[in-house]
């Protein structure tokens, strides 16, 4: 095969920049497999799939970043195949060329249909083929980065509000489902605003990136969650734990912040940069909504504040 000089360009500035792109190619004939193997082995991941259930697990266990799928296979054919994929979640975002004998336009269109992004007819072309998925690999790497760039506050890359605010309502939803707590930690950082004045703007988004890093290396299960909440607020979201569980917790982490030693000079709560937290906890089965366990998060943190700063107060505050 000659070297087709777009072909040598990666994908420069995408996921793909320092990895290989993974590819699924399923087909019931290995003739039409090993052709494709050919066309990308060089420099792609190359999955192989002789059906269509054998398709859907190799998806949920390598997650491929493309998928070249045969229609016509006994059993599951590719259209169930891809409906499957697009109506999952965890796979609904790996894009489907469908790579076929027919090249009727009925076909084609029902292809479209179950969600596919494009239409290949054997036998194949290695460099449209190669073209094509090019294009489509592409589109995905920019896809994943906007998804990425959504969810991630810049400053200090962990998660932003909105994908705090996005995964409260889903863990909200879980915890009365399973009836299982959740607890909520607000996190400011005190006395901010002197920091700022006296060490400067610059001095203050580095200390942010100390505080966010500290932060997210004190939490130790999977399913936790650290977001910038905003400014100089920090918020965890901590699915089944108690009061209790989260008190300490917070504790904890306002501790790991006072440990980075960050001078301080203009503070009023210590030499060097503390935080003040506050713990919310919808308890089992009880009621309420999400915006009353932050709110609760936030009166908690004002009562700290009010107590002196640097030290986490927790519980459920009693309307008065
Ligand atoms: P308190 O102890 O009551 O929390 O006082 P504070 O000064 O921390 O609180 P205040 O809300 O008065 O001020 C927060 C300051 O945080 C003001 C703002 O200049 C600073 N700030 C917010 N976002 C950023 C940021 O992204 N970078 C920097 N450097 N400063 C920020
Ligand atoms: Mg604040
Ligand atoms: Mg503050």
């Amino acid at each position: 095969m000659t070297a087709d000089p777009i072909d040598s360009t990666p994908y420069a500035g995408s996921a793909f920049a320092d990895r290989r792109p993974r590819l699924l190619v399923v087909d019931d004939q290995p003739i039409n497999i090993q052709a494709l193997y050919q066309a990308f082995s060089a420099d792609h991941q190359v999955f192989m799939a002789k059906s269509g259930e054998q398709a859907l697990q190799m998806c949920a266990q390598h997650a491929p970043d493309l998928v070249l799928l045969d229609i016509m296979m006994p059993g599951m054919d590719g259209h169930e195949v891809c409906r499957r994929l697009k109506s999952n979640p965890a796979t609904a975002d790996i894009p489907v060329i469908f790579v076929t004998a027919h090249g009727e336009a009925a076909a084609e269109a029902e292809g479209l249909d179950v969600g596919a992004v494009d239409f290949i007819t054997k036998p194949i072309h290695p460099r449209v083929v190669r073209a094509r998925v090019r294009t489509h690999l592409t589109l995905k790497a920019q896809a994943d980065l906007l998804r990425r760039w959504v969810y991630i506050d810049g400053l200090t890359q962990i998660h932003n509000r909105r994908h705090f605010d996005e995964l409260l309502l889903v863990e909200w939803a879980r915890a009365a489902r399973a009836g299982t707590s959740l607890s909520v930690v607000m996190i400011d950082v005190d006395f901010f605003k002197r920091f700022n004045d006296h060490y400067g703007h610059q001095a203050g988004d580095d200390c942010l990136r100390q505080v966010a890093a500290a932060l997210r290396s004190g939490l130790r299960r999977p399913g936790d969650l650290l977001a910038r909440y905003g400014g100089e607020e920090f918020v965890c979201l901590l699915p089944d734990t108690t009061l209790a569980g989260a008190l300490e917790l917070a504790t904890r982490l306002g501790e790991r912040i006072g440990a980075l030693q960050l001078p301080h000079a203009e503070s009023a709560a210590a030499a060097h940069v503390t935080v003040s937290l506050g713990v919310g906890c919808k308890g089992k089965g009880e009621g309420g909504s999400a915006a009353d366990l932050v709110r609760d998060a936030d009166a908690q943190l004002y009562m700290a504040k009010s107590r002196g700063r640097n030290r986490a107060c927790g519980g459920a505050l009693k309307p008065d």
